[in-house]
């Protein structure tokens, strides 16, 4: 019966039909270009691609009763996070963990609250969203690349001071505060029996940026250590804030090249180096995935050198 009606469609009818195909498949394939990946059972990866301005790794965490969703994105990245889970599960999606206050992981909030989700972050995230996220906010299209006109701020209704655990038996999530590092509030996603780590921007991994040292409240000393204690948690799956998942390697790569700044800009403050002598300067090309972008390498050594020097 079914084919026997497929056959008497009118050619016009099959032709609208491919168009409307097309169309969407097209719109699709512009909004994704990385499949959703599954981790494990009930765990997916979403590759958040900077150059289709969507820039913030998305994991998402199917409990038994709801969803738990590690990153909130741009807006118009959320309302393509939020189809991809639905063709995970049909659960809701009851709460989105902010890593950390940047625009790039916050401002799809409001997309998740509006599907039901409720915003978990860590307290000292919460108050720099409210601050220093501010400024932020007032650029809005300066940083997001898109118009954030229909959308709006949203901030966290739950948040915890050290530790939050979600845990119902089948999946464990444990929220845990890292920070100060490469921000105040840093905090991660800690999948003990998976062994996969979210880690936020303390660690990334390409896609295409060096690395944002930027952050007015960043701690590069700390930051150092908490590559350090994270990368002895066994951690089989690391995803990092931007770029691809690997193994805590990735913790290891990050920290050299983060020490290695570091190193080099502590060495040309003590020996009188203007902030222009080392942007000139300093070689960061031995760090393949995060030294290869000047761009970024030298807005990272600005804000280390005016962080050290104490003008900032
Ligand atoms: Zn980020």
């Amino acid at each position: 019966m079914e084919q026997a009606d497929r056959i008497t469609i009118p050619f016009f009818k099959v032709k609208g039909v491919l168009l409307f195909l097309f169309l969407v498949n097209n719109f699709y394939l512009n909004a994704q270009s990385r499949p959703v990946q599954a981790l494990a059972p009930g765990v997916f990866y979403y590759f958040g691609d900077e150059l289709q301005k969507k820039s913030a790794n998305c994991l998402w965490v199917v409990f038994k009763d709801y969803v738990l969703a590690v990153d909130a994105n741009y807006p118009w990245g959320a309302e393509e996070i939020l189809r991809e889970i639905r063709k995970t599960t049909d659960k809701p999606v009851r709460f989105v963990f902010n890593t950390h206050y940047h625009h790039d992981h916050t401002w799809g909030n409001s997309v998740f609250v509006d599907s039901g989700a409720v915003v978990v972050a860590s307290r000292v995230t919460d108050g720099e969203m409210r601050t220093l996220g501010q400024v932020e906010w007032d650029r809005r299209s300066a940083y997001s690349g898109g118009d954030m006109g229909p959308y709006r701020r949203e901030f966290p209704s739950l948040t915890f001071d050290r530790r939050m655990v979600f845990d119902d038996g089948t999946h464990r999530v444990e929220l845990i505060l890292m920070g100060p590092a490469h921000t105040a509030g840093d905090a991660v996603a800690w999948l003990p029996k998976e062994k996969i780590l979210a880690t936020g921007d303390l660690c990334v991994n390409g896609n295409p940026w060096g690395n944002n040292v930027a952050d007015k409240n960043a701690d590069y000393d700390r930051w150092l250590r908490v590559l350090d204690s994270l990368a002895s948690w066994g951690a089989s799956t690391v995803i990092p804030g931007h770029g691809d998942p690997g193994g805590s390697g990735i913790l290891k790569q990050q920290r050299d090249y983060l020490a290695d700044m570091l190193a080099q800009v502590r060495k040309g403050i003590e020996t009188g180096k203007s902030k222009e002598d080392l942007v000139k300067e300093i070689d960061l090309s031995k760090h393949p995935v995060r030294g290869g972008n000047t761009v970024s390498n030298h807005r990272s050594i600005r804000a280390m050198y005016d962080k050290l020097k104490g003008l900032w």
